[in-house]
This record gives C-alpha cells, sequence and structure tokens, in this order.
C-alpha cells in the first residue's frame, strides 16, 4: 500500500501546536479551491433559507490540501457544533450508535479517513444518512434482536483521501461530493504570505515563491518548510527570509528529493 502521510508522527505532533493559529477559520481565509468555496457557499446558503439540515458533505483528495479545516469552516458558516472523529477510532456498532445518539441537532459530525470504516458500521451509518434512523441488531444468537433509534437532523461531513474505498450505496448517500485537489504556485504563495504573517515572519514575494514552489501543491507542507526556514533564518540571516536564504535553507533540508 503507497503511503499516504507525509509527515511521521513526529512531525505531525510538532505541527498540530504550531498549526493552530495558522487553520484558516472562515471561508474568505481559505486561500484557492475557488470552485469548491464557491459550491460550499451556496449549499450552505441554500440549506440556512430552507430552514434545514445541510446535506452530506464528502471532501476527497490527498492529505495536507484542507479538508478537516474546511469541515470546521463549513460548520462555522453554518453556525453549527461540530463533532469530530474519525474512521479507525469507530470500533463498534455501540460507539457508532453513541456518536449518532449524542448530537444535536442540526449539528456537523465529521468523520476523518472515513474510508477507513468497518463496513458494517459503513452500512449502518449510510441508513441513518437517509433517514435519520438508527437500526441495530444487538446481542448475538437467539437472544439477538433488532433496536430501532430515532436521531436528530444532522449533517455527515466525510473526508477521504481514498474515495473508491468507499461502497456505492455509501457514496451515493452523500447529497455534495467535493474533490480537493493540489493547490498551484499562486495560491501556495499566498498561503506562505498569510502563515508568514501570523508568525510574525518578513518573507520576501520571492522567498514565499520560493517555498511555494517546493511545497508539493500541499499547504501543510509549506507551512511546515515555512517553520522550518524561519528557524534558520533567525539564527543565521537576521530573520529575513529571501529568495536566497529560501533556496539554501530549503536545499539544506533536501526537499529536493520530493520532486517538482
Ligand atoms: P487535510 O484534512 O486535507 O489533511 P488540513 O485541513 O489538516 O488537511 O490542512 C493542513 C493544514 O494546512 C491546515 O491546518 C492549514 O493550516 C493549512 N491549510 C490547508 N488548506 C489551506 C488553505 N486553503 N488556506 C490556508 N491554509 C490552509
Amino acid at each position: 500500500m503507497e503511503d499516504e502521510r507525509i509527515l511521521t508522527g513526529e512531525e505531525l505532533e510538532e505541527e498540530k501546536g504550531f498549526d493552530l493559529g495558522l487553520r484558516p477559520q472562515r471561508m474568505e481565509e481559505f486561500l484557492g479551491q475557488k470552485k469548491v468555496k464557491e459550491n460550499l457557499q451556496i449549499f450552505i446558503r441554500a440549506a440556512r433559507l430552507r430552514q434545514e439540515p445541510l446535506d452530506h458533505i464528502l471532501l476527497y483528495g490527498p492529505p495536507g490540501l484542507g479538508k478537516t479545516t474546511l469541515a470546521q469552516i463549513i460548520a462555522k458558516e453554518f453556525d453549527a457544533n461540530m463533532r469530530a472523529t474519525s474512521g479507525p477510532a469507530i470500533e463498534k456498532s455501540g460507539d457508532l450508535a453513541a456518536l449518532l445518539t449524542n448530537l444535536e441537532p442540526r449539528s456537523i459530525l465529521f468523520i476523518d479517513e472515513i474510508h477507513r470504516l468497518h463496513p458494517t458500521l459503513e452500512e449502518i451509518l449510510y441508513q441513518a444518512m437517509e433517514d435519520y434512523k438508527l437500526d441495530l441488531i444487538i446481542g448475538q444468537g437467539v437472544k439477538a434482536r433488532s433496536v430501532k433509534l430515532d436521531l436528530v437532523p444532522f449533517t455527515l461531513v466525510g473526508s477521504s483521501t481514498r474515495i473508491g474505498m468507499l461502497s456505492s450505496p455509501f457514496r451515493d448517500r452523500f447529497g455534495i461530493i467535493q474533490h480537493i485537489g493540489f493547490y498551484d504556485v499562486e495560491d501556495l504563495t499566498r498561503i506562505v504570505q498569510r502563515s508568514a504573517r501570523i508568525l510574525s515572519i518578513v518573507v520576501d514575494p520571492e522567498g514565499a515563491r520560493e517555498v511555494a514552489r517546493r511545497s508539493r501543491g500541499t499547504p501543510r507542507v509549506a507551512n511546515r518548510l515555512l517553520r522550518r526556514i524561519r528557524d534558520i533564518a533567525e539564527v543565521e540571516e537576521r530573520g529575513r527570509v529571501t529568495r536566497e536564504v529560501a533556496e539554501s535553507c530549503l536545499g539544506r533540508l533536501e526537499v529536493d528529493r520530493w520532486g517538482l
């Protein structure tokens, strides 16, 4: 199986703290992905006007491109609470039942890596998505009985790097399916400049562009490179990130092995 992750566990841990202030909170702070943003804004506005729950949303594409960030933004723009979990974290039907029965009306349930949900749970979930009812078998053998529970209206936002691994009935329950693709250098440059501003790093336009060019179309990688360069620039270059500084730092970090 191909490695899905861009960062090691240690780097991800490090990123969490660093990234807190960088994660866009509102749609206008989320740079790039113009079409996806426009679509989502229309769906959110329409659901609000109709005073209906938002349709279930599936966001798919490679890691580090902003799927989790978008889910949080959707919840904010819809004035809804969000519960977040991931496919592998839901182990039993009881876990799923607990999650679903504890949701507040109109809230968002975000499931990251939703393709890793167990197939039997997938089936329970897509029934719940369809008619807000939970259909569970409790117990085993002769003692097994079926239990039906009513749920409040909710919106499932699923995120996946492997949409092909979702069963087609499950996929069909998502009214809104959006692909999040790699960013071009212009958008990534704006992301690097925004992050630099938030972190008070002085970066020249050419320096920002150099970081963007080497980030494999991925904001998470861009932010990580910026953090590394900041360390080197602060120690050796009196803090200013020019193109030369970016080039020499990035060379030292050997990002070229990632290919352009
Ligand atoms: P995914 O869920 O797709 O793996 P994340 O939502 O966790 O990706 O995004 C990784 C990080 O990259 C975010 O925390 C955020 O700081 C940054 N990021 C992602 N997309 C954008 C964007 N469009 N604009 C600005 N920053 C972004």
